[in-house]
């Protein structure tokens, strides 16, 4: 079938393993490396003639896809490029780190088409740096956005992170000011999660974790804090100067098609859902798992109420030729009552405050629906 498709590359290599990282990312030479780039390759080009979809986002992601250094990167890119109808003017980013992005030669990647990089910043002060096992240093961030800028790369977004052990709002606010002067069109700010098989799950009473009222002070601080200096929120994580939302990332809240080809990659083609599993030697041998129909009544809503724009009723019934039940619009209604939800005629969305509830709030509407 047509249409567009946004083509997600998983590159799982990186040269530390972050204590809490849950990603399917580990460290590998120099043979592994180039191994995995060559079977990556044959994928994509396996792919490309299973689909006449037109490419209009491609996102190297992982991982680390910066420590492949911008010739391999480039090889993935022209590989896509030559094995599928990519768009003239397609969004294509790639996920660096400071540690290796210093390295990195941009404007190689600027000259082959990537023309956006999502920088994993998460904290400019030393100690929180130190606390999440990163790395890196803030001269490291500096120095790779020096590189980036000057390699005629100007959409360029940031990751932050809320809840890192010792952090303080005033510790956040450093980080956003930094963030905001560098000139970075997008910002990203993720809770950190704490997952059960991570090394920082073990080892987790030996941090002091700012308390959950800290922590949704954070957010709130940093949600309000970039809106005034220009940055909209359009996703609960997600914010971008006017033009710069990540048209990638969108496609999974918008339900739209997207490939992921890489162990763990998740797809959503034609309606149906399908990945990778979290083995290099699984996607070697093209062992792809179905994960069902996508795109019902439930996912549509559940997806979009992550979106600042939420859902519009009247749309909403349309599309899927129901009523959404007189439970369901009270609900909404009372978590509106409550500050949590905004509703404008057929428009409703979550405040910032429900955002930071959008879980439990998600889970309650899910039951009405
Ligand atoms: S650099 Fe990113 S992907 Fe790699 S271990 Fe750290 S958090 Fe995970």
């Amino acid at each position: 079938m047509t249409g567009n498709l946004g083509v997600y590359i998983h590159i799982p290599f990186c040269r530390s393993k972050c204590p809490y990282c849950d990603f399917f990312s580990f460290r590998a030479n120099k043979e592994e490396i180039n191994a995995y780039v060559d079977i990556l390759c044959d994928k994509i080009k396996m792919w490309g003639k299973k689909t006449d979809k037109i490419v209009d986002t491609v996102y190297l992601g992982g991982g680390t896809p910066s420590i492949l250094g911008a010739e391999i990167c480039c090889r993935i890119i022209n590989t896509i490029k030559d094995n599928f109808e990519v768009k003239d003017d397609c969004e294509i980013t790639i996920e660096a780190n400071p540690s290796s992005g210093k390295f990195f030669d941009f404007k190689k990647a600027y000259d082959n088409g990537i023309n956006r990089v999502s920088l994993g910043v998460q904290s400019v002060n030393e100690n929180e740096l130190r606390k999440l096992g990163r790395i890196h240093s803030r001269e490291d961030v500096e120095n790779t956005i020096s590189l980036i800028k000057n390699s005629g790369i100007d959409n360029f977004s940031l990751d932050l992170m809320i809840g890192i052990p010792e952090q303080t709002t005033d510790s956040l606010k450093n980080s956003i000011d930094f963030c905001i002067s560098s000139g970075a069109k997008h910002i990203s700010s993720y809770m950190l999660k704490i997952e059960e098989n991570t090394a920082f799950y073990k080892r987790r009473n030996d941090y002091a974790f700012p308390d959950d009222d800290l922590t949704a002070d954070m957010y709130l601080f940093a949600v309000d804090y970039l809106s005034k200096n220009g940055f909209r929120q359009y996703e609960i994580s997600n914010f971008a100067k006017t033009g710069y939302e990540s048209k990638h990332n969108n496609k999974y809240w918008l339900l739209d098609d997207y490939l992921g080809i890489g162990p763990a990659a998740h797809s959503m083609m034609d309606g149906k859902r399908f990945y990778y599993n979290r083995s290099v030697e699984n996607f070697k041998n093209d062992v792809l798992i179905s994960d069902g129909t996508a795109g019902d009544l439930y996912e549509y809503i559940m997806l979009r109420l992550r979106l600042a724009e939420g859902i519009d009723i009247a749309q909403t019934e349309k599309a899927f030729g129901v009523k959404l039940s007189e439970s369901f619009l009270k609900s909404i209604d009372l978590f509106c009552k409550n500050g949590f939800m905004k509703r404008c005629g057929d428009k409703c969305c979550f405040t910032p405050k429900g955002f930071l509830m959008s879980n439990s709030i998600i889970a309650e509407l899910s039951n009405k629906i």
